[in-house]
């Protein structure tokens, strides 16, 4: 099923992100993560992509989709990366996604790295929808970002090009994790102006270790509300406190989401069923109102 049409149901979607494996484990062990997050009834899992170098993963992620698919009976959404590929190679990737039957996929530009030389066969992210629109019947999700993309100059012109990313064909967002609940209510009303009108997901992530803020906040900028440094640093040196505070931090962030009519909650799971299920249970009589 598309993604897009999990939005009919008149209550918020509730989905995870899982990554795939380390190069160094075999991808049995994804089968531990799914294990423990198949029963918490997530409407889909999406898994990460990495083109070349570290953590390749071309056709692990299409891989691991067809796991979620066949052996869990969940949607699965299948990240693309652009950035670092010929068209030649995407072309590849959607073949193999195409044999598989994985009908969705969360098209992505990539982050363009310092050591690697972007193949310029596509530029953004809308380059690669409008391309997989032409090539096949998928569903396409795209990124988008609460906080404005670490490279636009602006919350106008990110707005803009992300309406240009719903207009190749995008038919529903996630967006970047946030901490402040705030920050995602003025970006949906500047999407909404701007006429995307498609479901946005927020992105929640569970924080449940200092190492693991520092590590997100330095690749995606998220800006951290006084209470959430308050909390770190009150809880810094005691694992269980700090887990546990996250944990509730998120919740209170979902509770007021959905208080608020979003659209959906894309759990960022880091592959932790048991945070996963912590969040779950304490939404459990929320979620379907
Ligand atoms: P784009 O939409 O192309 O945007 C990138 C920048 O270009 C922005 O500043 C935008 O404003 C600008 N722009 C966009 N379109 C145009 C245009 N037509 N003209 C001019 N400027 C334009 N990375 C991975 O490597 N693997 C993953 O699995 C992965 N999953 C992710 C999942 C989510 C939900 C999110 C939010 C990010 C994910 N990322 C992943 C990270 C992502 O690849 C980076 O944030 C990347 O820097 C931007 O990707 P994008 O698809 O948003 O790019």
């Amino acid at each position: 099923m598309g993604i897009h049409h999990l939005f009919k149901k008149g209550r918020p979607v509730i989905s995870f992100e899982i990554f795939p494996p380390k190069q160094t484990s075999t991808i049995d062990t994804i089968y531990d993560t799914l294990d423990g997050l198949y029963d918490l009834k997530p409407d889909f899992i999406s898994v990460t992509y990495s083109a070349g170098g570290k953590g390749a993963s071309d056709h692990v992620t299409c891989d691991i989709a067809s796991i979620i698919q066949n052996k869990y009976h969940i949607t699965p959404l299948a990240h693309l990366t652009c950035v670092n590929s010929t068209k030649e190679e995407i072309l590849q990737n959607l073949k193999r996604l195409q044999e598989n039957q994985i009908e969705n996929i969360l098209a992505l530009r990539g982050d363009i790295r310092p050591d690697v030389e972007p193949k310029h066969d596509f530029e953004h992210a809308s380059d690669l929808t409008s391309f997989i629109k032409k090539y096949g019947d998928f569903s396409i999700s795209g990124a988008c970002y609460p906080e404005v993309h670490c490279e636009s100059n602006d919350a106008v012109s990110d707005i803009l090009n992300l309406r240009k990313k719903v207009d190749a064909g995008a038919e529903h967002l996630i967006s970047q994790l946030f901490f402040d609940n705030n920050a995602f209510y003025s970006f949906l009303e500047r999407a909404r102006i701007a006429g995307i009108s498609v479901p946005i997901e927020a992105g929640i992530m569970p924080v449940v270790n200092k190492k693991q803020i520092e590590r997100m906040v330095s690749l995606c900028g998220a800006s951290l509300p006084q209470k959430f440094v308050k909390m770190i640093n009150r809880y810094d040196g005691h694992p269980e406190a700090l887990r546990d505070a996250g944990i509730a931090y998120a919740v209170n962030q979902i509770v007021d989401l959905i208080a608020n009519g979003v659209d959906g909650i894309h759990l960022y799971t880091m592959n932790n069923p048991y945070t996963a299920r912590k969040i779950c249970e304490s939404i459990a009589s929320i979620r379907d109102i």
